[in-house]
C-alpha cells in the first residue's frame, strides 16, 4: 500500500497545495473525514473549517472555505472557495469580518442574508482559529 497520495488543493485564486500527502483531515458532509492513501473513490462536499495535512510526518494546518473533494486512483482534488496558511491570515481582517457578519445576523430577517452572514461568520471563525492554533503550536 502506498504511503502517500497526491493532493491538489485549488482555489479560484491559486493552486494552494500540490504535492504528496500522508493524511488529510477535513470537514465533510458526514463530519470529520480522514483521508489516507488508497482511500476508496469518494466525492463529498467540504465544509468551512480547519483542515490538517500530514506531509513528511509533519502536520500543517490551514483554514478552508467550503467546496468539494474528490478522491480517485490515489489522487485527491479539493476545490474550495478560499484557503489560507496561518501565516497568511490577517487576524484583524477576520475579526472585522466576524463583527460585520454578527451585526448582519442580528439586523436581518431575510433567510438568504442570514445564510450568507452565517457562512461569512464561519469563514472568519475558521481563520481566527487557524491563526491561534498555529500560534499555540509555536509557543
Ligand atoms: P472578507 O470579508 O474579509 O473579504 P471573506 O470571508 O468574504 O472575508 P473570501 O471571499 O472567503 O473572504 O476570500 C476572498 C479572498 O481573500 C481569498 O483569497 C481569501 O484567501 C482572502 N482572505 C479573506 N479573509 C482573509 C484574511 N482574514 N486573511 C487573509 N486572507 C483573507
Amino acid at each position: 500500500m502506498a504511503k502517500t497520495f497526491t493532493l491538489e488543493i485549488i482555489t479560484p485564486y491559486r493552486v494552494f497545495f500540490s504535492d504528496k500527502a500522508e493524511n488529510l483531515i477535513i470537514n465533510s458532509s458526514d463530519g470529520e473525514l480522514g483521508l489516507l492513501p488508497g482511500h476508496e473513490p469518494i466525492v463529498t462536499p467540504v465544509g468551512i473549517g480547519i483542515a490538517k495535512i500530514l506531509v513528511d510526518g509533519e502536520w500543517k494546518i490551514a483554514s478552508f472555505s467550503d467546496g468539494f473533494l474528490e478522491m480517485e486512483g490515489n489522487k485527491a482534488t479539493v476545490l474550495v472557495g478560499a484557503a489560507e496558511w496561518p501565516e497568511e491570515i490577517d487576524v484583524e481582517r477576520a475579526e472585522r469580518s466576524l463583527k460585520r457578519a454578527t451585526e448582519r445576523l442580528s439586523d436581518t430577517s431575510m433567510p438568504w442574508e442570514k445564510r450568507r452572514a452565517t457562512l461569512a461568520l464561519h469563514r472568519a471563525q475558521a481563520r481566527i482559529k487557524a491563526a491561534s492554533l498555529a500560534k499555540a503550536n509555536k509557543a
